[in-house]
């Protein structure tokens, strides 16, 4: 992409209510538009990050063995009636009525329209488990919408459901999300700490929150230091073993958030240089919550002895555009922001520091072909800006690698690539430019 085509409205100064730095960030660095309170247009190159998370998201989802389908926005209340959620939810819910009069809402989750879907055609055991998820759209009217993208009215969420014929095999799929969680987080390069979470009257110790550290979270988080270096090889991850080995190594180090934190139980379990308070971003959360709604709409199966049973669900978030946010807090300098390769918004940018020096123009433009039909995504800088302002402007959207192609490139065929997280430099043969990118 060259930037002289390129929607990039990118500001010296941050707004006044950002408070946070990943807000900052996206407003500076033209990703994102506001709209209201709480609600934003998604700008090209915020966009492309949110459409990375989202694909990296759903390949995981996919590898996992969950189905994808897609769910309305707007909701008839009757189904939340029938749950009881639609008192329950009070003011956090956006309720409409069409012009027949009949009561709708923008859905907050789809716990009550998964159900729907499953009750009208599975009817047998043997359809069980039945894993389904969906990328969407949600509104919840919150208090406090804040922090950008981060609290936000409107927000994209992947949220998926299972359901299992009892409590037993309800585990086999919570694990699986437990698992493919900690696969999705580790290849955005985050590192995402499982914390045992409040499950309400179910009981039990199937609900986690996937939490990032990061000073400006909301959530308190107290946990023992050796999550921090747990590793694990979650490349060949078989879906079908048993995963609660792997589940365990995590379940049995202490981590809790705010309303969990028991003081005596704390010390009890780790010790007391192990013992790590901080704050956090919730970026997951995974909750089996038995037949709760299964129950009261009537979500049934007939068992093996050919009785009608009621199934067991579970459900699963992840924020995908709170993560945009997330991933910006714990990755940024005094520049700008530092994008992990796996969700950068482009591989590669060029900065051309000479565009009316015909040459120079001439080799920037041979470069930026090389690299994108080598396969690389690149933001081409090619804009008749000073220097000062093209570098600034680069190190703030973050990318990877920047090209500087300057008098050097045309007197003695050298480039200069620049590693936005290092800082370090590499003085590159023109002609060995893809080579440089495809080793490193
Ligand atoms: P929180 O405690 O942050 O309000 P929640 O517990 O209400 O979140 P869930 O219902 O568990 O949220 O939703 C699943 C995921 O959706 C959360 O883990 C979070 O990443 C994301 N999320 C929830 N509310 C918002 C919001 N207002 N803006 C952006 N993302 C959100
Ligand atoms: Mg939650």
């Amino acid at each position: 992409m060259r930037l002289t085509n390129y929607f990039l409205p990118v500001l010296k100064e941050s707004p006044n209510d950002a408070e946070i730095i990943s807000h900052q960030l996206m407003m500076r660095a033209g990703m994102i538009s506001q709209s209201s309170s709480g609600i934003y247009s998604w700008l090209p190159l915020g966009l492309k990050v949110l459409k990375k998370i989202e694909n990296i998201v759903r390949e995981e989802q996919d590898a996992a063995g969950v189905n994808e389908i897609l769910m309305p926005t707007i909701q008839p209340a009757d189904l939340w009636k029938e749950s009881g959620r639609y008192e329950d939810y009070g003011k956090e819910m956006l309720r409409i009525n069409d012009r027949q009069d009949r009561e709708m809402l923008y859905g907050p989750t789809n716990e009550e329209q998964i159900t729907d879907i499953f009750r009208r055609s599975i009817k047998s055991y043997k359809e069980l488990p039945q894993l389904l998820y969906h990328i969407q759209w949600k509104f919840r009217d919150e208090l406090r919408p804040r922090f950008g993208v981060m609290r936000g009215r409107e927000f994209l969420m992947k949220d998926a459901y299972s359901f299992d014929l009892d409590k037993q095999q309800s585990e086999i799929s919570y694990n699986k999300f437990f698992v493919c969680y900690l696969k999705t987080f580790q290849r955005l390069e985050l590192k995402a700490i499982p914390m045992a979470a409040e499950t309400g009257p179910i009981g039990g110790d199937l609900s986690h929150e996937f939490i990032i550290i990061s000073k400006t979270g909301e959530s308190d988080i107290y946990f023992d230091s050796k999550l921090l270096e747990q590793e694990n090889e979650l490349f060949n991850i078989n879906y079908s073993e048993d995963l609660s080995g792997l589940v365990n190594s995590y379940k049995t180090l202490y981590a809790v958030s705010d309303d969990k934190f028991n003081q005596d139980d704390f010390d009890k379990n780790v010790s007391n240089e192990n013992q790590t308070k901080s704050k956090g971003i919730e970026v997951g959360h995974i909750f089996s919550f038995g037949t709760k709604y299964s129950e009261a709409m009537k979500a049934n199966v007939l068992n093996k002895d050919g009785k009608q049973a009621t199934v067991f669900m579970g459900s699963y978030g992840i924020g995908i555009s709170r993560l945009v946010g997330a991933i910006i807090e714990s990755s940024n300098d005094e520049k700008g922001i530092i994008w992990p390769k796996s969700v950068s918004p482009y591989d590669i940018g060029i900065i051309n520091l000479k565009q009316k020096d015909d040459d120079i123009t001439s080799i920037s433009d041979d470069v930026y072909e090389k690299l994108m039909s080598a396969g690389f995504d690149v933001l081409y800088d090619d804009k008749d800006d000073n220097p000062g302002v093209k570098f600034s402007r680069m190190d703030l959207i973050g990318l990877p690698y920047q090209v500087i192609i300057g008098n050097k490139s045309k007197s003695d065929s050298i480039l200069e690539v620049k590693n936005r997280k290092t800082g370090d430099i590499s003085e590159v043969d023109i002609e060995n430019v893809t080579s440089f990118f495809k080793n490193s």
